[in-house]
């Protein structure tokens, strides 16, 4: 069994690049912008105040983005959504009250190397600690860990800590990105986990398929499909204009290889704090095969000031769309508070029906 997926996924290959034997994504992510200066320069911007202020955020948490994302920024717009993600600015070094570094408290729910539970039937397995995009509102951004490969002894660990938890029924890949980890790691992961008897589903948290849609390459499909769980892909789009012809073919890819596919938002000021973009994202992701799952309600991270949407204005956002959008379309507004056993729902009530467009008869 195990030889036979190890050959099937090298048979299966053909995005390798024929001189280095590199999958045509991890090119694309060795060569992503590193540099705050090349990325204005590429974007036509040459603002020298702006120069300055992302030359000082990248000093605290680096810049990273891939070729693919910058070609859906649209040049000499410092105000682009997509670039507000990616570009480092001066606030980010501003401290403000409650604002913190670990406001998940996640380092306190570890079950073994590795495995973050906090919730009684799944638990997070970080496969590896790298991004293929570095999101200045990221919570991870604080996180120290150049990478959280586990050796056999702690692999070992998990499996068993798993099997002893009958409880747990779906494991998360997360990260960083999972999909960042090579597919010989992943489909090295997914077999092991195939062995715990309890667990029927495996979910990835990835943002990789949007930022680099290339990532979806026969070596990625291949593992998946021999994979004898549920496989569950809950991607992260913010804005719709990431979502171009690349990715849709990305998640057709996915979709017919029998994933479910859903995507988790975080509210961001100056990204999607408008209910006319949120409502393009949800008909976006519909069109590209995927359903809204979660809209993040934003979390008070030290650096991330900037993009703070307060809960009332989420709140009333969301109250829009469920006005607007077919009842599936709309993202659960959640947020995630220590010690809860789930994701905490906030209640967004109804809109005021004097403010929606009657229904005409
Ligand atoms: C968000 C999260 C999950 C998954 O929660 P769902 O509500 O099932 O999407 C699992 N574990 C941790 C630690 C999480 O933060
Ligand atoms: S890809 Fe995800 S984990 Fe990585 S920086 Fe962006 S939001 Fe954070």
């Amino acid at each position: 069994m195990i030889q036979r997926t190890t050959a099937s996924v090298e048979a299966r290959s053909p995005a390798r690049d024929p001189d280095h034997s590199v999958p045509a994504w991890q090119s694309l992510l060795a060569t992503s912008i590193t540099s705050p200066a090349e990325l204005l320069q590429r974007l036509g911007l040459n603002d020298l105040a702006l120069a300055q202020q992302a030359r000082a955020g990248h000093l605290a948490f680096p810049v990273r983005v891939p070729e693919p994302w910058l070609s859906r920024i649209r040049p000499k717009d410092p105000d682009d959504p997509l670039l507000r993600q990616v570009l480092p600015l001066a606030a980010e070094g501003e401290s403000h009250a409650g604002y913190v570094r670990d406001p998940l408290q996640e380092s306190d729910a570890t079950a073994a190397p590795g495995l973050i539970r906090k919730y009684r039937s799944r638990a997070l397995l970080m496969v590896t600690g790298q991004c293929a995009i570095n999101c200045r509102y990221c919570f991870r951004r604080h996180f120290p860990y150049a990478d959280h490969r586990l050796s056999p002894a702690q692999r070992k660990h998990v499996i068993d800590t798993l099997k002893a938890s009958p409880e747990i029924n779906e494991v998360i890949l997360s990260g960083g990105d999972p999909l960042a980890a090579n597919d010989r790691l992943l489909a090295g992961w997914a077999q092991a986990l195939a062995t715990v008897p309890s667990l029927t589903r495996l979910r990835i948290h990835s943002r990789l398929p949007i930022v680099i849609p290339q990532r979806v390459d026969e070596a990625l499909l291949a593992w998946i499909q021999e994979c004898p769980l549920d496989v569950v892909m809950v991607v992260h789009v913010n804005h719709p204009r990431e979502i171009d012809d690349n990715v849709r073919e990305a998640m057709k890819r996915l979709r017919d290889a029998g994933v479910t596919l859903l995507n988790q938002s975080v509210i961001l000021r100056g990204v999607n704090d408008n209910a006319d973009v949120l409502e393009q994202l949800s008909e976006a992701l519909f069109d590209a095969g995927v359903l809204p799952y979660y809209l993040h309600a934003f979390d008070p991270v030290a650096g991330a000031h900037h993009f703070d949407v307060s809960d009332d204005e989420a709140r009333g956002l969301v109250r829009k769309l469920q006005a607007r959008l077919a009842g599936y379309l709309v993202p659960r507004l959640v947020r995630e508070v220590p010690e809860r056993p789930g994701k905490t729902l906030l209640d967004v009530g109804m809109e005021n029906p004097g403010t929606v467009e009657p229904v005409k008869r």
